[in-house]
């Protein structure tokens, strides 16, 4: 299946209310719940665009405990970025700069970010033998597997990237695997990212990370 158009995805979103209505939609089908405490009812701050739990007044973005956790960026940047990599073309944290008129570092950490919902989207623990310190016991038909896997992954890398630290390289991985499994229907590889990217992260030692971070990672 073809992805839509760019044309017709930006049409989809002609504004950052349009996003996020659209984000509200998929993080909260059956309605908003508080990440807190688990409630349902909640009051609209409209001028800061943030829901309030009517039970214990938490105040929760749209964003917050996402993989756009307390972004500075436009909801629009993060759904483009989303259909971008979806849509299988490579994405370079020079394109995204300069298509976004963003800092190139800016550009990086979107990619991160958006690497880590790729992650999330395909997360299965028979295939966590990609963090660097998996303790899984791996049967030998996995190990196999990982071998060809790993290689056709690094060959991925080299390609597109040519070098990338050893300590991040898990998280190309991932983006490996995200493309591969999804280059043949790009339309649901959307919905699989958007998907992903705002769902709640529960668990705080996903992808090797310690805490979400309090500051903005994007
Ligand atoms: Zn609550």
């Amino acid at each position: 299946m073809r992805a839509m158009s760019i044309r017709r995805f930006m049409e989809q979103f002609p504004d950052e209310q349009a996003c996020r209505d659209y984000l509200f939609q998929v993080r909260w089908p059956r309605g908003f719940i508080c990440t807190k405490c688990g409630e349902n009812q909640y009051t609209l701050i409209l001028t800061r665009h943030l829901y309030e739990c009517s039970n214990c007044r938490t105040q929760i973005s749209i964003t917050a405990n996402t993989v756009m956790h307390r972004t500075k960026l436009p909801l629009s940047y993060w759904l483009l970025t989303f259909y971008w990599v979806a849509s299988g073309e490579q994405c370079s944290a020079r394109k995204i700069a300069k298509t976004l008129q963003v800092q190139y570092r800016t550009a990086l950490r979107l990619l991160d970010q958006v690497r880590y919902a790729m992650f999330r989207a395909e997360y299965d623990a028979l295939f966590s033998f990609w963090l660097p310190n998996d303790k899984h016991a791996t049967p030998y038909v996995v190990k196999k597997g990982k071998h060809k896997m790993v290689n056709k992954a690094g060959l991925f890398i080299k390609r597109h990237y040519r070098h990338v630290s050893p300590t991040s390289k898990h998280k190309y991985f991932y983006e490996y695997r995200f493309r591969s499994i999804n280059q043949y229907d790009p339309a649901a590889a959307i919905d699989k990212l958007i998907n992903s990217g705002s769902s709640t992260i529960y668990s705080l030692n996903e992808y090797h990370r310690k805490t979400i971070s309090k500051k903005a990672t994007v």
